[in-house]
């Protein structure tokens, strides 16, 4: 890749005297749960609310999001709050459905980067867009396909492109729900100096307790920012509720770290 200087370009809109913080519910569940969450993240250091609107859950039979309507909840938050939105597109319609409603980052999960037929017919869709996209690592330690992912989106002229740490599967039981694999970030660091990097705590968790430990180690590795689930009252989500926290839980979190240096 080319040019990669302008790959971080985007990050300067925000903050950055402090890591870059998305946070919101896994999954958007009802209008007053996303519109609570973003009242309250207001007061944290967050600048764009995440909120999954379509589920891709790994088996049926689980919540597999609200659809649609939760987009207008979205929009509903972004302009009471001024947080920026975000959510994950799985397919071109997902693209367009979200556009529509001024989503102002686009992410593709986990189990979307490792299909490059997929990636590709995205990357089509957001051809030139200058909005932010975001790129999970796929679900298995490839570093290759985590790059093709990358390089198919920067090659469709969107260059606010960053990368998301959330871990990687392993049959193993672990202490993680994802294995975090610390190197393959790394190397994809070494890869795209340029490209923004976040870490996704609570998908390597899966337990709320791992939370601050994991985003101090991605701080001490010059992570960019982190993207860190959060519910008005995580045990009663309907996804990912043991490694959901509060928004004043994200706020200790935050208040605690140790920030090693000021991102240029
Ligand atoms: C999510 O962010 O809620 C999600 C489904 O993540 P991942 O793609 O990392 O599993
Ligand atoms: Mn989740």
């Amino acid at each position: 890749m080319k040019n990669k200087k302008e790959l971080n370009t985007w990050l300067n809109a925000f903050n950055l005297s402090r890591p870059l913080v998305i946070a919101g519910p896994c999954s958007a569940e009802t209008e007053a749960q996303v519109l609570s969450t973003a009242r309250a993240l207001k007061n944290t250091d967050t600048s764009i609310l995440r909120a999954g609107i379509w589920k891709p859950r790994t088996r049926p039979g689980n919540f597999e999001g609200v659809g649609i309507i939760g987009l207008e909840w979205l929009l509903k938050a972004k302009k009471e709050t001024g947080l920026l939105t975000a959510t994950e597109v799985a397919n071109p319609t997902h693209v367009d459905l979200a556009l529509k409603h001024e989503v102002d980052v686009l992410w593709l999960g986990a189990r979307t980067t490792v299909s490059p037929f997929v990636v590709q017919e995205i990357a089509e869709a957001l051809k030139g867009t200058d909005k932010i996209v975001l790129v999970k690592n796929p679900i298995n330690p490839d570093l290759a396909l985590w790059l093709g992912a990358v390089e198919r989106l920067y090659k469709q002229n969107i260059s606010k492109l960053g990368a998301i740490h959330r871990g990687f599967s392993t049959y193993q039981k672990i202490t993680y729900r994802n294995n975090p694999e610390w190197q393959i970030p790394i190397d994809l660091q070494t890869e795209v100096p340029d490209l923004p990097l976040l870490l996704d705590p609570s998908h390597i968790a899966g337990n709320r307790s791992l939370i601050f430990d994991l985003c101090q180690t991605a701080l001490d590795l010059n992570y960019d920012g982190f993207m860190i689930e959060t519910h008005p009252n995580p045990d009663e989500a309907w996804s990912d509720a043991k490694q959901q926290i509060t928004p004043s839980h994200l706020s200790e979190i935050t208040k605690n770290l140790s920030i090693k240096r000021e991102i240029s």
